[in-house]
């Protein structure tokens, strides 16, 4: 413990790790400080391009609700404001007499520039500011290749970082076998002080961040955000599906992954105590290896903060993409579910009712869209940063350039997935199918992943599909002529 700090207080700024538990920001701050307030800011003014989609919103409305009622249990509280980052800090570092503030880190492009625009203010003030990457396994600069360059290949990335132990910025006194941090007294919590420079708190009601609309009323059954839903996920999956997790994985239909992905992202759940907490089963290793996807994700975008916007591989700036005014039609029946397509209309509509959508079918509706309707794949990542709960900048890039052909490691452009075998394949007896699309729920499973072969009399609720599949993939596949051939005359 730092004695010369012992009577100074701290700020810990909640930003996207809204956990007591396992928290090394809040290990920090209540061995060193007399006092520690806890603080969350809704910011969203500055976010450029990327600011919340509605389901983000909601989830973050919950945990925070959650979080506070954690803090409240510990005889501590959440202290909200709404306003931007650094006036609000820099008034309650004034206002508390604060000597750090402690956060962590993020790696969004505008989250980058909030920290250091933040740090830059704390300075001024005489305050220390500490963030910390807690949210992820792998510190980006400390993983290169030969070169001392970034790994643009998953499995060399993977393999390098087996062979390290997992994050070590963290500090020493953060124990990975501690899994509760909390010392057994009630944390400090200092009374806000009434002087002229008071900001005033605000209640997470005020931040507005539900939506006007009712689409989002189911969400509760299907989800419980916060700390204990995501310890009650993991310990349903380590009981009931790790072991069989690389088998099951593929097949929406059933229970087959651990659904913890909103609550990675909101770091309800580190993944450090995901690891430490499944590495004692030899068959979690496929689940561990997922893990690390996100984890290439996450590297990928801070050695590169341009993917949000554009491809990787520059060559597919030049894609001969449809023009928006012919594809908007086309662009609406994919968010609707109403492509014809069975696998993709399940997906699209189990994303609208829950928030949600399997790894699996994520892939096949990303690249009907980015293939067989020829839309730009930023239509589909801002569709999904609106409706997925689990939205997160540098997975959802990833995955959209991972299917569109144009990103770090992708799969290539030419293999465009056949949604109708991916449906055989993946859902063979359609069940996944009958749960989000009712119009199909009677038709036998040899006519359901095509159920046009029925004729359109007997399907009268459920449109034909919008371009025949092989017309999908043709087009696609001289789209991509052109921009090789585009390429090559460039280079001439
Ligand atoms: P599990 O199979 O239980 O895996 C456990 C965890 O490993 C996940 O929670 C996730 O954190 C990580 N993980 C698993 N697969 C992947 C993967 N392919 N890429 C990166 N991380 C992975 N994931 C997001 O968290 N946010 C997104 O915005 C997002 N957008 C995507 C968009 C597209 C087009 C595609 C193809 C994938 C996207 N993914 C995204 C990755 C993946 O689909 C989800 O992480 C996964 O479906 C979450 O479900 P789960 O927690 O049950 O996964």
């Amino acid at each position: 413990m730092n004695i010369s700090s012992q009577n100074t207080s701290a700020i810990v700024w909640f930003r996207q790790n809204l956990r007591l538990e396992d928290n090394p920001l809040i290990q920090k701050a209540i061995s060193s400080h007399a006092s520690v307030m806890f603080v969350f800011i809704g910011d969203e003014d500055g976010e450029e391009d990327w600011a919340l989609g509605g389901a983000s919103k909601w989830w973050l409305h919950h945990s925070l609700k959650s979080l506070q009622q954690h803090l409240k249990n510990r005889q501590s509280s959440l202290h909200v404001f709404k306003g931007d980052s650094q006036q609000v800090l820099k008034t309650l570092v004034r206002q508390w007499q604060v000597t750090t503030v402690y956060c962590d880190q993020r790696i969004e492009p505008y989250a980058l520039k909030q920290e250091q625009a933040v740090a830059q203010a704390l300075q001024k003030e005489g305050v220390c500011f500490e963030s910390l990457n807690i949210s992820y396994l792998v510190n980006p600069t400390e993983v290169l290749n030969g070169e001392k360059k970034p790994y643009r290949v998953f499995t060399p990335f993977y393999k390098a970082c087996m062979q390290r132990p997992f994050n070590t910025r963290l500090p020493d006194s953060v124990s990975d076998r501690l899994p509760n941090i909390f010392p057994p007294s009630p944390l400090y919590d200092a009374p806000i002080q009434s002087d002229c420079d008071t900001l005033a708190s605000c209640s997470i009601d005020d931040l507005s961040l539900l939506p006007t609309r009712d689409w989002s009323d189911g969400f509760l059954s299907y989800w419980q955000p916060g700390e204990l839903g995501a310890k009650s996920l993991l310990q349903n999956f380590m009981k009931n599906t790790a072991h069989q997790y690389e088998d099951t994985r593929d097949f929406p239909s059933i229970k087959g992954v651990s659904r913890l992905s909103p609550h990675l992202h909101f770091g309800e759940i580190s993944p450090h105590s995901i690891v430490r907490q499944l590495s004692h089963l030899p068959e979690a290793a496929p689940y561990i290896r997922q893990l690390y996807w996100r984890e290439f994700s996450f590297y990928q975008l801070s050695h590169s903060l341009d993917i949000t916007r554009e491809p990787f591989r520059k060559e597919f700036m030049d894609f001969p993409w449809r023009d928006k005014a012919e594809y908007e039609e086309d662009l609406t029946l994919w968010k609707k579910g109403m492509t014809g397509y069975p696998l993709v209309d399940a997906g699209m509509r189990e994303l609208w009712a829950t928030g949600w959508m399997h790894n699996r079918v994520r892939m096949v509706v990303a690249s009907f869209l980015t293939k067989h309707l020829l839309i730009p794949w930023q239509e589909g990542a801002r569709w999904f940063w609106d409706t997925l709960l689990d939205a997160d900048l540098a997975n959802n890039t990833m995955g959209w350039q991972w299917v569109a052909g144009c990103g770090v490691d992708a799969a290539p452009y030419f293999r465009v997935f056949n949604p109708i075998l991916q449906s055989k394949k993946f859902d063979e007896k359609g069940d996944y199918i009958r749960q989000w699309v009712p119009e199909l729920a009677h038709v036998e499973s040899k006519y359901i992943h095509e159920p046009w072969l029925l004729g359109g009399l007997l399907m009268p609720d459920y449109p034909e599909p919008v371009i025949p599949h092989s017309d999908g993939r043709a087009r696609a596949l001289q789209a991509l002529e052109e921009m090789k051939a585009k390429g090559r005359g460039q280079s001439t």
